[in-house]
Order: C-alpha cells, then sequence, then structure tokens
C-alpha cells in the first residue's frame, strides 16, 4: 500500500526544479505562464501527498520516540461489552532501546517479524467512533504504538523483545487485555475481543483466525457452530454487508498463517479468563486512508449485530 517514501520536502523540491526547467524553456519572463505553473507545482503536490499519505513513516527519518508507557500503548475503558485490539500499527520508537535482531529465531506468521500494519490503530479507534455514534457507547481499546521493530505484543514475552526496558510497554499491553476481559465477564457474562491486524496476501481480503473456533470456545457452547462460521456469525454478517471474507461461512478451515495469534490465544474463551476473540487480518483496501472510515461503518455494525444475538447485552446498548 505503500507508493512511496520519500519525505513531502524532497518531493516539493522535485516538483520546483521540473517547474524552474519548464519556465526557463517556455517563457523566462511570462508572467501568467508562471501563475499557471505555480497552481500545476500545488497540484502535483496535493496528489503526491494524497499517494504518499501518512501510514508509514518514512523509512529514511528517525522514527519519533517515547519513554512513556502511557504514549507507548493507547488504553480506553468502555461501556460495550468489546474490546479493540490493534498491537501491530504503532510508529514510535522505544527510548533507549535499540531495534530487534531475531538472531536464531524463526521468521514468518508466528515467529520473527517487524514490518507494521499500516492503517490499523487508526482502523480501531474510528471503529469505536462508529460504535459510539450509533449505540452511544464505546468499546474498550488497547493500541499499541511503538514500532514493531522494537516490540511484538502478539508474541510471548520471551520472544516479544529483546531489552528488557520494553518489557513494562509489553506489560501495560497484556496487563490491560487482561483486566477489560475480567471486567467485561464481571459486567455482561461475555464479551467480544478483536484483535486487528493488517495482511498482505490479498488487498480486498479480511481473514478470521481463531485457531480452527479455539478461541470463540463459549460462544460455540452457548449458541453453537453458526454463531462462529454460519451465515450469522460476525464475519457471516460482514459478508452479507459486502466483504470478502475467508474462510466462507459454513466452509472450513482457517488460512493458514492467520489462524490467530499470541493475543487471541491468551485472552480467548478457551480460557476461564477470557472473552470470545477473533483475528481480523485485513488487506489494504479495507485499511487505506480513503476506506477506512466506510470500513468502520460496516464492521461497527456487525459488531453491533453480534452484541445483540450473541452477548445478551441488548438492555445495554441504547435503542436506536
Ligand atoms: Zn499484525
Amino acid at each position: 500500500m505503500i507508493i512511496s517514501n520519500a519525505p513531502d520536502s524532497l518531493i516539493a523540491k522535485a516538483v520546483m526544479a521540473f517547474v524552474a526547467d519548464c519556465r526557463k524553456v517556455i517563457d523566462p519572463a511570462g508572467q501568467s505562464k508562471t501563475v499557471i505553473l505555480r497552481f500545476a507545482a500545488i497540484l502535483i503536490l496535493c496528489i503526491a501527498s494524497t499517494f504518499c499519505g501518512a501510514q508509514e513513516p518514512s523509512k529514511t527519518q528517525p522514527l519519533p520516540e517515547s519513554d512513556n508507557v502511557e504514549e507507548l500503548v493507547t488504553i480506553s475503558s468502555g461501556s460495550l461489552p468489546v474490546i479493540l485490539s490493534a498491537p501491530h500499527g504503532g510508529t514510535l520508537k522505544i527510548s533507549g532501546v535499540e531495534p530487534r535482531e531475531g538472531i536464531g529465531m524463526e521468521t514468518g506468521p508466528s515467529g520473527f517479524f517487524t514490518g507494521r500494519d499500516g492503517g490499523t490503530s487508526e482502523l480501531a479507534i474510528a471503529v469505536a467512533d462508529a460504535l459510539e455514534k450509533s449505540t452511544g457507547k464505546r468499546p474498550y481499546l488497547v493500541i499499541s504504538n511503538a514500532h514493531r521493530k522494537y516490540l511484538d505484543p502478539n508474541r510471548p514475552s520471551e520472544i516479544a523483545y529483546e531489552d528488557s526496558d520494553a518489557a513494562p510497554v509489553y506489560q501495560r499491553y497484556h496487563g490491560t487485555l487482561g483486566k477489560y476481559c475480567k471486567e467485561i465477564l464481571e459486567k455482561h457474562h461475555a464479551g467480544l475481543l478483536l484483535d486487528i491486524h493488517g495482511q498482505g496476501t490479498s488487498r480486498e481480503t479480511v481473514y478470521r483466525g481463531t485457531s480452527n473456533g479455539k478461541t470463540v470456545t463459549r460462544l460455540k457452547e452457548r449458541f453453537g457452530e453458526s454463531a462462529h462460521s454460519g451465515d450469522e456469525s460476525l464475519f457471516g454478517t460482514l459478508r452479507r454487508l459486502g466483504w470478502k471474507v475467508y474462510p466462507q461461512p459454513g466452509d472450513g478451515k482457517e488460512q493458514s498463517g492467520f489462524t490467530g495469534g499470541y493475543i487471541v490465544q491468551t485472552h480467548g474463551s478457551h480460557r476461564a479468563t477470557g472473552i470470545d476473540a477473533i483475528q481480523m487480518e485485513f488487506g489494504a483496501e479495507y485499511r487505506s486512508k480513503i476506506n477506512r472510515e466506510q470500513t468502520a461503518k460496516v464492521l461497527a455494525q456487525a459488531i453491533i449485530e453480534f452484541t445483540q444475538e450473541y452477548l445478551q447485552a441488548e438492555n445495554e446498548l441504547i435503542s436506536r
């Protein structure tokens, strides 16, 4: 989804140089042409900045940094029985911590990887906003603002970070998820954790990851397999609302590599302390700046339907 990583200032210089050359060739003294060329330069700059977006920091400039754990993990309590987690969208360096090297570690879906899931933090917040707009209530939020180079909250602690200075950030992420799960179970008796990620395999697809139903054990016990994988499941609803989802409702196994990582394995409802947990792997189309609001609106609608159908929290929702 990244078309260019060139900083805006470099693009601006290139455009202005191009314009200067054109002016020399066309009309060294032409005032009207100068105005037109300036307008063209502004137009090109606007187009360039739109494509470059603000989703990925420049690879040539140092990342902004923080040593404040509260800044490195955004948390916010909610009043819906829903938690949105976004572990891989962060852009901050953790002060004093070197990038992870992963020496001797396996790579791949459950191993060492430092690429970020662009647009996922923003998407989690947009979904929270859309839920609030529809219901008057917000979900719980846990969002890592640390770049994955320094910390990977979706891994066991032994391989999530390499410098102990990153440990408090990891503990805040998982400690808060545990605390919110407990609070939701006490207040609502059931809840939904959506762990939001981005994948580069298919731009138009959203993959479900539950270890093929394991992390939604309680949902299946209460309402049967169809609540997990049928037309009335969360992903069944998303398909009805126009999304390309995988696996198809009623159709088998989750995609290898997207079957659900450490977060849903740790806080899913196969554990007494967990709630029904689904990892969502979004293709670039859903996360792009231009589509994000629509994605959030559709997901919020599916979450509301799921909440009303399965979380026995109808009275918690403001009637619409
Ligand atoms: Zn991810």
